[in-house]
């Protein structure tokens, strides 16, 4: 069964929030890489020249990096499933083009698989390993 403009409706609703949060996360993070990336640049001051504390900035900064790295690509996803819905192709799999069902997309509104196709591509990758 096709979904419903309300279902569609409420699916988009969760992207938005998704978004929201995901740029939430992004400003703290471009916040906590520019305290941290520089600590020269604030205040003229070096407070972080011991060894083991730049050891730990460097650590920290690749923290937020990875995290960043992650949450980028979130959002691109979101922005692909806003796109796919606006093009009326949201909701299919595009494995095996059968219909992901409502409940499947409330939980993860960017899959761009039914559950089936996504536990293949997982064993396949694993395999790879
Ligand atoms: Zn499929």
């Amino acid at each position: 069964m096709a979904l419903t403009p309300d279902e569609i409706a409420q699916i988009r609703d969760k992207l938005f929030e998704q978004r929201r949060q995901g740029h939430k996360k992004l400003d703290f993070l471009d916040d906590s890489i520019m305290q941290n990336q520089d600590p020269a640049a604030r205040d003229g001051v070096y407070y972080s020249q011991h060894p083991a504390e730049m050891g730990t900035d460097a650590n920290e900064r690749e923290k937020f990096y990875r995290i960043a790295t992650s949450e980028h690509r979130f959002l691109y996803r979101i922005a692909e499933a806003l796109r796919r819905i606006e093009a009326g192709s949201y909701g299919v799999c595009q494995s095996c083009e059968a219909e992901i069902p409502f409940a499947r997309l409330m939980i993860v509104p960017t899959a761009r698989t039914c559950v089936d196709c996504q536990e293949e591509q997982e064993r396949v990758r694993f395999q790879g390993w």
